[in-house]
């Protein structure tokens, strides 16, 4: 299997490279100010996704993923950075913000099934080795000190600039961003901060050879990437919106350090919307792991929504499109098991080529699911054995069986209609009861003591 996936940059789809059997991957992380939204948990996902199909082919994956915990600054509040915001919010330690939002995130992830990055740098751990980079930026004349004491990447020393996004140097206006009070530092507008001075900020600054200050975002990542992947990544992966200015000025900065392309792939998930609209803090149309549990839905229903559509078109997720994938997940999961006694426990790697070719054309999920659909209708004899090899990627849990708390209110409507008709004689009924209820994955035996289910 060659997994071939699209690539920002070239507007094409290109095969994945695994020198020496390995794929560096690098993921942008959290910033971690507050708990990650759906629509966070659905790039995260992506980059999990294109884990899993190198694994599957048999390439070994090291996956990078930051932890952004100092210098993200927010157009919402001001130009302050977001993390000192939020402590000034909730009146504790920014560090300590820092690391609940952390532990929230990896909480997150484990609900979703998204298996642990390799590594998970931290911004603010990382600072030797962003001042280390910014130094030999300022030596390759890729980035000066400006007048304020901050030191900004000299974008015109970037020669490609904007063929990652498309948007051409010459018609970026100044004003894009909020660096407005920066202006009169830089030498040009849309040169970026890689070192702010301290100013009158007091937390979250360190002594660099500039002053004391913080990094800025852009080159966390770059940082990051090359310092922990040996000065080349594989796959990129991120959220759409950090096409520009993030990506495409850790572009800038990357290639300024190794010389040549230093990403071969930049993969972009597409956003989520919630019933229809942006899923955004500021708009306050935000959806968590937590809400989808206090509605008693298994976390991992919504990872199946997710997997529903293909992660390069944008998507809006419903509280019915939810609820739709909890059904399916449960009868799936229900009839594995019963696929599991008629079938037996084969324990054969048994590859369904159409499901392969799904994954290897650019992760179509919603092919994937098609199919199992197809199958789940089919006669054929190893349905639990090519339902297994899709979860592989899919990461559903096909084979967890189907629990009591994860039953949907019509399996418990049915199940009390059901005892109900047993205790009043009506076979009939009871009977067509027990086909409903075998549709939607569950087995039903009569015990003396009455029906039970599994
Ligand atoms: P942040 O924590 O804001 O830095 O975002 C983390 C990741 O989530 C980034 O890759 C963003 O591009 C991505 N992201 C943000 N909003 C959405 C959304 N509504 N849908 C999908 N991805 C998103
Ligand atoms: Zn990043």
């Amino acid at each position: 299997m060659t997994l071939r996936l699209y690539d920002t940059k070239s507007r094409e789809l290109k095969p994945v490279a695994t020198p020496n059997g390995v794929t560096s991957m690098y993921c942008c992380g959290p910033t971690v100010y507050r708990d990650a939204h759906v629509g966070n948990l659905r790039t995260f996902l992506l980059a999990d996704l294109i884990s899993r199909a190198l694994t599957l082919s048999g390439v070994a994956v090291t996956l990078v993923q930051n932890i952004t915990d100092v210098g993200h600054m927010s157009e919402d509040f001001q130009e302050d950075d977001k993390i000192l915001t939020q402590a000034s919010i909730e009146k504790i330690d920014p560090f300590e913000i820092a690391r609940k939002y952390e532990g929230n995130f990896h909480k997150d992830l484990a609900r979703l099934n998204i298996r642990p990055a390799n590594l998970y740098p931290k911004a603010s751990e990382s600072i030797e080795m962003m001042q280390s980079m910014i130094a030999e930026l300022i030596k390759k004349d890729a980035a000066y000190v400006g007048s304020d004491g901050s030191v900004y990447f000299d974008v015109h020393s970037s020669k490609s600039y904007g063929e990652l996004s498309g948007n051409r140097l010459d018609a970026l206006k100044p004003g894009h961003k909020h660096e407005t009070s920066e202006d009169s530092a830089k030498k040009f507008h849309a040169d970026w901060a890689l070192w702010k001075a301290a100013g009158n900020r007091s937390q979250m600054v360190w002594p660099s050879p500039w002053g004391l200050g913080f990094p800025g975002w852009h080159i966390e990542c770059s940082a990051m990437s090359l310092k922990l992947l040996n000065s080349h990544v594989d796959v990129h992966v991120g959220g759409i919106d950090l096409r520009f200015p993030h990506h495409e000025n850790e572009r800038a900065q990357s290639n300024a350090i190794t010389g040549n392309e230093s990403v071969d792939i930049w993969v972009h998930g597409e956003h989520l919307l919630f019933e229809g609209r942006k899923m955004s803090k500021s708009s306050g149309n935000v959806l968590l792991i937590q809400d989808v549990i206090d509605r008693g839905i298994d976390p991992i229903a919504l990872r199946l929504c997710l997997l529903e559509n293909r992660y390069r078109s944008q998507m809006d997720l419903t509280w019915k499109s939810i609820e739709a994938a909890h059904e399916l997940l449960l009868r799936w999961r229900g009839k594995i098991s019963v696929w599991a006694i008629e079938e037996g426990l084969q324990d054969t790697t048994e590859i369904d080529p159409e499901i392969e070719s799904a994954i290897e054309n650019d992760l179509d999920t919603p092919k994937i699911l098609l199919r199992l659909r197809a199958i789940e209708k089919s006669e054929l004899k190893n349905k639990r054995v090519l339902f297994m090899y899709a979860d592989q990627i899919l990461g559903l849990q096909l084979d967890a069986g189907v629990k009591e708390k994860t039953l949907t209110a019509q399996m418990k409507d049915l199940l009390e209609a059901r005892s109900i008709a047993r205790n009043e004689k009506r076979w009939a009924d009871s009977d067509q009861l027990r086909v409903k209820l075998e549709e939607l994955g569950l087995i039903i035996k009569d015990t003396p003591e009455g029906q039970t289910w599994s």
